[in-house]
């Protein structure tokens, strides 16, 4: 399968035509797609009429920019004006957002053609597609089992070579656990090294937009493109994005990774044995290649998962009171204004996001607050804290992306809590704000991807490419999914 850097460098020079790059691309989509369902919208014609424009501009001898032709996937919690953008929520039913999220506009002038948008657990609550109101994804490498969520639809597009990028939002590892499970890179920016103007919010404090490819590489040139200060965000960092492709060939002589030692089954359960080895190997292989290995303890790691699951509710809950049946798609009607907003909302939700709102009200209500909402604070900062003296120590830290390699469907719908604890490795970075990237690593005892988790502090996005890079390089080769590699 070409690489993003491949099509691009050729749509510029005139090699190949953006138009057959799309053509290629939507016939892989349909010979995959009704089993897979990574989309809830293929935007085919509006990508033939982007491609059509950027073959025109080569044609004109202009240059259409670093991304020119690039088919890239869009997690359907990004606003694409005129086009529906449904969170995979009923609520959201007919609505068309009036402008482009930031990171859509960023891309559309890099010259990348938008060929879809992709399924989400609603409102990207979720660690496995299944929360989606349109069903799930599933797994290329596996049909039968899971791509991981809550951007399932994007990781299982890169995988399956619907589509070389794409873009999920993380605000708990939304993009690093599916892409760990679909054997695909997947980043997650330091907060506020991506605009999230256009993003539809859950946690604002926690959301970020970041990057799905198939190599290292094209994730550092998609952030390259998405990255930098946006004055319609408020909390967007202001200063240019962080140059990423000139760091990947640094090598990592003399860098200090630290082994998390917490993370990778020293404070927690359920870090299957398998994925731990892989862990190992990564670890091994970063030494070998010159990085100097020690193993950092940062006690308050395990307790990321009880605080993300105060704090992010709770957000949630403040965010999801604008879908009130006046302002945003579905309305059902009802004789009074109140009973119309909860018969609006008892339709409109599912499930996992009315669990999130009543469990987010109740950790913000008077008398729990400092109890709940309160103390996650304070969990939140002494992570930040601890975190920051093992970044003294070290340039880097290393753990598993998931517990496990991608579950059966199904296998942890019953219970939310096993669900939840599948974020136990993801969420510290959120919390913190810090980067994070999950890479390949070979296969578990099943056969399917593994992804390894490196992390670093606020903005060490160079560093944390570069040690990728290597990691990469290192990896044994990642198996591709059945048809993903047909066309080249
Ligand atoms: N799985 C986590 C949750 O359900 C994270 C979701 C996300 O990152 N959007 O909240």
């Amino acid at each position: 399968m070409s690489t993003a850097r491949d099509i691009a460098a050729d749509v510029r020079s005139g090699r190949r035509r953006a138009r057959d790059v799309v053509e290629e691309h939507l016939a892989r989509i349909a010979t995959r797609e009704d089993e897979l369902h990574a989309f809830n919208l293929v935007m085919a014609d509006a990508a033939r009429a982007a491609a059509d424009r950027v073959d025109r501009a080569v044609a004109a001898g202009e240059d259409p920019g670093p991304l020119a032709g690039v088919p890239v996937a869009l997690k359907d919690n990004l606003c694409t004006r005129g086009v529906p953008t449904t969170c995979s929520s009923r609520i959201l039913e007919g609505w068309r957002p009036p402008y482009d999220a930031t990171v859509v506009t960023r891309l559309v002038a890099a010259g990348a053609v938008v060929i879809g948008k992709t399924n989400l657990d609603e409102f990207a609550m979720g660690s496995s597609t299944e929360n989606s109101a349109f069903g799930p994804t599933r797994n290329p490498h596996d049909p039968s089992r899971v791509p991981g969520g809550s951007s399932g639809g994007s990781a299982a597009a890169v995988a399956a070579g619907f589509a070389p990028l794409a873009l999920g939002s993380d605000t708990g590892g939304s993009i690093r656990q599916p892409a760990a499970l679909c054997g695909v890179v997947g980043m997650k920016p330091t907060y506020g090294g991506v605009s999230r103007y256009g993003l539809v919010a859950f946690a604002s404090s926690l959301d970020q937009i970041g990057p799905f490819a198939l190599d290292v590489a094209d994730a550092a040139t998609l952030l390259e493109v998405i990255g930098g200060h946006d004055p319609a965000d408020s909390t967007s960092i202001p200063e240019p994005a962080p140059r990423l492709l000139g760091e990947l060939d640094r090598g990592v002589e003399g860098l200090r990774v630290g082994i998390l030692t917490e993370l990778c089954g020293q404070g927690i359960e359920g870090i299957a044995p398998d994925v731990r080895a892989r862990v190992d190997e990564a670890t091994a292989a970063l030494a070998a290649a010159g990085a100097v290995v020690e193993e950092v303890s940062v006690p308050s790691s395990t307790l990321g998962l009880s605080a993300y699951y105060l704090i992010a509710p709770a957000e949630a809950s403040s965010n999801l009171a604008r879908y009130d049946g006046v302002r945003y798609g579905l309305r059902v009607d009802a004789p009074t204004t109140g009973e119309m907003n909860t018969a609006t909302r008892t339709a409109g939700f599912g499930d996992e996001v009315k669990r999130r709102i009543m469990l987010g009200t109740y950790a913000l209500s008077a008398g729990y607050y400092d109890a709940f909402y309160g103390k996650a604070q304070r969990v939140r900062t002494l992570m930040i804290e601890e975190f920051a003296a093992a970044y003294e120590r070290v340039d880097v830290l290393i753990c598993p992306t998931s517990p496990t390699t991608a579950f059966p469907l199904g296998a942890k719908t019953a219970d939310p809590l096993t669900m939840y604890l599948n974020d136990v490795c993801t969420i510290p970075s959120n919390l913190t704000g810090h980067p994070a990237i999950s890479v390949p690593f070979g296969t578990g005892d099943d056969g399917l991807p593994v992804g390894v988790q490196l992390l670093g502090p606020a903005r060490a996005e160079p560093v944390l490419f570069r040690a990728a890079a290597a990691l990469e390089a290192a990896a044994p080769p990642t198996p591709r999914p059945a048809g993903a590699e047909v066309v080249s």
